[in-house]
């Protein structure tokens, strides 16, 4: 019997709700340069709500923490995210700002480069967080990113904490991050670019995501995942490290692969298996992903994906 069918996690993401326009083309434009693309499509997406449906598709019961605007992009999403079987008690509305969107080039090796433009995003307040305070205090984990503000997303982390819930974080877009925010993190999940900027540290290899998850575990997190795209994700687990390759797929479109690996992770993992496992898992659901074109398109179902 799978182990769903006995506890179905709770999780409250808190994050951005932004639509996708997606052009693709050849390649991608250098700065300065105008290319004609060829297919363009337009999806919704954000980090946030990505996360939220790779969770809730992939087993969990989830509380999509958020903010739209008074336009017909939120209301869009909005109704995408109830048929998810998300909870949108908590997804506030902007009367002053956008929705966000996010401007999307994908290249024919599915390669991509993103502008996002955060609008209703970033006025996700503390005020908002206390509103969804009870279900903070009834989630298994707690699933961020930083796409909305950092005052917000700390402070959630620190509520989160007191109420001795995990806080996973996906540390993107990259930024620096203060050490006492930091040590309210059970996991943080970089990408080889933010595990850059939080470490200092290029990772190129085995050998330089060793180095960058040390110097990330020293800023007083226990549990460092770099994901490394096609080559999987090295582990810091406590003081174990582990490089746990990804699986050899053809790729299509990478968009969104790091929030399907987030949110498969953080589902895995509330359902109480390792840190190694829930990666596993993550890799494998990924996986799923990069060989389909979208964001929230190609984000796997429980059902489909095979470790
Ligand atoms: P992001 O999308 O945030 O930049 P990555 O590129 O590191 O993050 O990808 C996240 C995860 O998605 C990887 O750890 C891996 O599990 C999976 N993945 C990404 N690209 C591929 C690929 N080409 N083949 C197989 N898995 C992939």
């Amino acid at each position: 019997m799978e182990i769903t069918s006995i506890h179905r996690p709770k999780i409250v993401v808190i994050g951005s709700c932004n639509t996708d326009m997606v052009v693709k083309a050849n390649r991608l434009p250098v700065p300065g340069e105008t290319i004609l693309g060829g297919t363009f499509y337009m999806n919704p997406g954000g980090k946030g709500a990505n996360q939220a449906i790779a969770a809730s598709r992939l087993g969990a019961e989830v509380t999509f923490i958020s903010k739209i605007g008074y336009d017909l992009f939120g209301l869009q999403a909005l109704e995408i995210y109830k048929s998810e079987k998300i909870n949108t008690d908590f997804i506030f509305t902007d009367q002053k700002s956008p929705s966000g969107v996010a401007l999307i080039s994908v290249d024919s090796f599915g390669e991509n480069s993103i502008i996002v433009a955060p609008g209703a995003s970033r006025s996700l307040s503390l005020e908002d967080i206390d509103k969804a305070k009870e279900k903070i205090k009834e989630a298994d984990i707690v699933l961020m990113q930083l796409e909305v503000p950092l005052e917000t997303v700390e402070y959630a982390a620190s509520i989160a904490n007191e109420y001795g819930k995990k806080v996973i974080l996906n540390p993107a877009p990259a930024s620096t991050l203060s050490d006492s925010f930091l040590s309210n993190v059970h996991t943080i999940l970089p990408n080889r670019i933010e595990a850059e900027m939080l470490s200092g540290i290029k990772v190129m290899d085995t050998e330089s995501a060793h180095r960058a998850a040390e110097a990330i575990g020293e800023k007083g997190i226990e549990n460092v995942v770099i994901t490394l795209g096609k080559d999987g994700a090295y582990v810091k687990e406590k003081d174990e490290f582990t490089m746990i390759p990804a699986k050899e797929v053809e790729t299509i479109d990478t968009t969104g692969a790091g929030d399907v690996f987030c949110g498969a992770f953080s589902v895995h993992l509330s359902e109480g298996h390792s840190l190694a496992e829930a990666v596993r898992f993550a890799n494998a659901a990924a996986a799923l992903a990069v060989t389909r074109i979208g964001a929230q398109s190609a984000i796997p179902y429980k059902r489909e994906v095979i470790v």
